[in-house]
């Protein structure tokens, strides 16, 4: 730390996203990016896009705010683009965070946000098995932040379960992460009209392939919308760049080819998590583009660190209650073969 950096951040410690070697020599499947590029449309409408960079971009992220809202049946005004769902969780977290209540298991970066804003939390523990008990979130007079599914276990929520602690804490927002939400799991999208509480975030970096081009949605009544907008307009008005809304319009208009991914991941999910168990590992059923796996007499770190060797790249967490596991992105189905080739690999030589 330098003698110049202030005391309000002395004790931050900043979110580690997952490694992004440069060389890639290795099989991904360690930060939930999709294995398959962008459709055909989305890299010509970025492309062509570059060529007007000299203006600024459209504060107001219009034309991508009007596909993506007409995509869910909602208008423009329900909807606000941001840099990512990373973007949206701050936004959020500053617009309506005065106390927190997140799970203890969940997305690192939450208390993060929350440190960064100065906003007390409360972290809820998972039950045992690592599902969560949505009784445990009525009535807490916190804002409450959910990913649905949750990360990194995997494991998704009901839309009736959402909605009941959605009605139980009508005076708090409650903010739905739906990072996850195309591979399986169902979105709380359907009932914002009913509840002015209800925030999502949805984001185009993983069912839409476009991790790199960061674009994420809020999604929730137009109040808390333009509650949004203010922070936006506070922070960085032309949060979206040129080529970054050009391709989410295309990448909106080829929906059937990001959706014929989904069930591709789907597959592949159902097939890696059949072998894993197999291979003796425990692992919790899946509604996302990843599972969550351990096995017993082997401790995550070393499954992460000798995969690495190998040159599979999974994601290893060192907190307590899930360090003995490993989160595995679903990739295609030859990335899953080298993944579970070389875990087998793994389990012979460690556990002689
Ligand atoms: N929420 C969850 C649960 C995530 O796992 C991620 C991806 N790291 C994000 C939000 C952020 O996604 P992005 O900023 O790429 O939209």
């Amino acid at each position: 730390m330098s003698r110049f950096f202030t005391e309000r951040y002395a004790s931050l410690v900043p979110y580690i996203p997952g490694e992004q070697p440069q060389d890639m020599q290795y099989v991904k499947l360690n930060t939930n990016e999709s294995p398959f590029p962008p459709s055909p449309g989305v890299v010509e409408a970025a492309a062509r896009e570059a060529g007007n960079c000299r203006l600024y971009s459209d504060p107001e992220s219009r034309l991508v705010s009007e596909a993506f809202a007409a995509s869910l049946g909602l208008k423009r005004e329900q909807v606000l683009a941001c840099n990512g769902s990373d973007e949206t969780l701050n936004f959020a977290f500053m617009a309506f965070g005065r106390e927190l209540a997140f799970p203890d298991i969940s997305y690192g970066f939450y208390p993060v946000f929350a440190e960064l804003n100065h906003i007390p939390y409360t972290e809820i523990p998972l039950r045992k098995d690592l599902s969560l008990a949505p009784e445990d979130y009525y009535g807490l007079h916190k804002m409450i932040v959910l990913a649905n599914p949750n990360a990194p276990t995997g494991m998704a929520l009901k839309r009736d379960e959402i909605e009941a602690i959605v009605k139980a804490n009508p005076d708090e927002v409650v903010l739905i992460d739906e990072a996850y939400v195309d591979f399986g799991a169902e979105s709380a999208v359907g009932l914002i009209e009913k509840y002015d509480n209800l925030l999502i975030a949805q984001t185009f970096s993983k069912f839409r392939s476009l991790a790199g081009a960061r674009l994420g949605f809020a999604i929730g009544d137009a109040a808390l919308i333009r509650d949004l907008n203010t922070i936006k307009y506070a922070t960085n008005p032309y949060n979206v760049n040129r080529m970054t809304s050009a391709a989410g319009i295309a990448a909106l208009e080829e929906d059937a080819y990001y959706r014929a991914n989904a069930r591709t991941i789907q597959a592949n999910r159902r097939f890696t998590t059949d072998a894993l168990r197999a291979l003796g590992f425990e692992v919790p059923e899946s509604s996302s583009n990843f599972v969550f796996a351990r096995r017993p007499g082997l401790s995550g770190e070393t499954l992460y660190r000798e995969l690495k060797k190998r040159g599979v790249l999974v994601r290893h967490f060192s907190k307590p209650r899930i360090d003995d596991y490993v989160r595995v992105t679903i990739g295609t189905r030859e990335q899953m073969d080298i993944f579970l080739r070389e875990t087998e690999t793994v389990i012979k030589e460690v556990l002689v």
